[in-house]
């Protein structure tokens, strides 16, 4: 837990978020601000700052955050594949340093990266 970040707040309910699904490790919830028809940030309950920050300790833990990605997507009717992203960083664009996985879908196909 970090009382600066964002995401340890919804974590521990102090700011609401539309939350799709909880375990013990996990949280995936609507991002404020949509850039798909659906899309969704998974992550994990721990508050790690970026995936350079991530260790083979948590190898397991990242694998779940990863498979998470299809279970989210599906039941939510993205049923024909979807999008995952983790910006990492000042190079990565990352805005909210608690890290995150974008799973971005919904039944259009979605648009290139647009570099
Ligand atoms: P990043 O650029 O760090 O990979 O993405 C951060 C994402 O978090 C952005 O897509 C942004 O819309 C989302 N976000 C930022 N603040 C909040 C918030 O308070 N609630 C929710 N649900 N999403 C947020
Ligand atoms: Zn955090």
């Amino acid at each position: 837990m970090n009382s600066e970040c964002i995401f340890c707040k919804i974590v521990n309910q102090e700011i609401p978020a539309k939350v799709v699904f909880e375990n013990d490790d996990f949280l995936v919830f609507n991002d404020i601000n949509p850039k798909a028809e659906l899309h969704f940030l998974v992550i994990p309950k721990l508050h790690i700052a970026t995936l350079n920050d991530a260790d083979f300790s948590q190898e397991n833990l990242l694998g779940r955050m990863m498979l998470l990605a299809p279970k989210i997507a599906n039941e939510n009717g993205s049923t024909n594949g979807f999008r995952t992203i983790i910006n990492c960083g000042k190079i990565g664009l990352q805005e909210v340093y608690h890290l995150h996985m974008h799973v971005l879908g919904g039944q259009k196909p979605l648009g290139g990266f647009g570099f």
